[in-house]
């Protein structure tokens, strides 16, 4: 994502609409407001970088006034006061009234949480119509921010994601012409968090419920010096996926899970490393920030 404001980025001032929630660990904001006409994307995986204000401020504080250096004026900025930045993905784009949702997992929010909820999963669970918020968004709909992109050539899908890639996976099924084939294995905590995708592809689907796995294949977040375990892992080496000449994967969530994911496909199953999109969406035990930092 571009940390400048130049095409094909840059900000959409919005609002909240209303939320809805889907399940124990996930919820859809719907945001609008007119900026929002400007705004294209070709969907799939789009992600958008998201600017929240901390409790108490009536709005994300970025000095877009800046232009192309808000980044230096953001940065420089007192870290209570500069708004929180966190990358999530578009969810759906509708038109009549120009809408987006972004759907968010709600991780740490729940009484007694293994680990403290973040200011955006605390943002989320607390959203409300009218809340303010900065999106530094597309505004040309084929961007670099859509990361799955198959080769043509391109005849089996095979998709892994774990909650936070539901939201980009439910997507990209969505965008699939009919005929296409894909097997897609989802990771969630909740069985009430599966949700009924909607697809022209000939798609298999393979929810997996970490409540449900515990004893029986190794709990996600319990792996070897404490780096979690993808549970579709264990799956995936039972399974024998369909023939294909030109199999293309797209594997995101936790970092260390889509490393070792993308170990399997590309060492084990020998698929050409150039025919693998692999995205770390979060990584346990740091913030995005601690991530970002990490990555200059
Ligand atoms: C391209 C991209 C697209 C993304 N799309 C989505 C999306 O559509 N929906 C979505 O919910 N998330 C999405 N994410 C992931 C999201 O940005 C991270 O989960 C982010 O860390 C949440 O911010 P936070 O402020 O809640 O937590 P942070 O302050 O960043 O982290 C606080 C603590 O919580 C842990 N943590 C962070 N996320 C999780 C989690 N999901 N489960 C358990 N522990 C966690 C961290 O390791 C850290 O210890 C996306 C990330 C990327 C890079």
């Amino acid at each position: 994502m571009s940390t400048g404001v130049a095409d094909p980025f840059r900000f959409f001032s919005l609002q909240v609409v209303r939320t809805k929630r889907l399940g124990p660990s996930l919820v859809r904001v719907t945001f609008g407001g007119p900026d929002l006409r400007d705004f294209r994307s070709d969907g799939c995986d789009q992600s958008l970088s998201l600017f929240l204000p901390h409790p108490g401020q009536s709005e994300p504080q970025v000095p877009i006034e800046l232009g192309d250096h808000w980044w230096q004026g953001w940065r420089a900025l007192p870290d209570d006061v500069r708004a929180v930045m966190r990358s999530y993905t578009l969810r759906a784009l509708r038109r009549d009234p120009d809408e987006i949702d972004i759907d968010f997992v709600l991780h740490g929010v729940e009484a007694g949480a293994a680990v403290p909820a973040g200011p955006a999963s605390r943002w989320a669970a607390r959203a409300a119509a009218g809340d303010r918020v900065l999106l530094l968004g597309p505004a040309i709909a084929d961007n670099r921010a859509i990361r799955f992109r198959p080769p043509e050539d391109t005849d089996l899908m095979v998709i892994w994601g774990d909650e936070t890639a539901v939201p980009a996976a439910a997507a990209i099924l969505e965008s699939l012409p009919a005929g296409t084939r894909a097997r897609v294995w989802l990771e969630v905590h909740h069985a009430e968090d599966i949700q009924d995708l909607v697809t022209e592809a000939d798609a298999e689907v393979t929810w997996l419920v970490e409540d449900e796995s515990r004893g029986e294949v190794p709990h996600r977040l319990k792996g070897v010096g404490g780096a979690p375990i993808p549970m579709a892992l264990a799956a995936l080496r039972a399974t024998q996926l369909p023939p294909a000449e030109h199999p293309y994967v797209w594997i995101a969530g936790e970092s260390s899970c889509v490393k070792q994911l993308r170990r399997h496909f590309v060492g084990e199953r020998g698929i050409d490393r150039r025919r693998v999109t692999f995205v770390g969406y979060w990584r346990q035990g740091l913030t995005e920030e601690q991530l970002r930092e990490q990555g200059e």
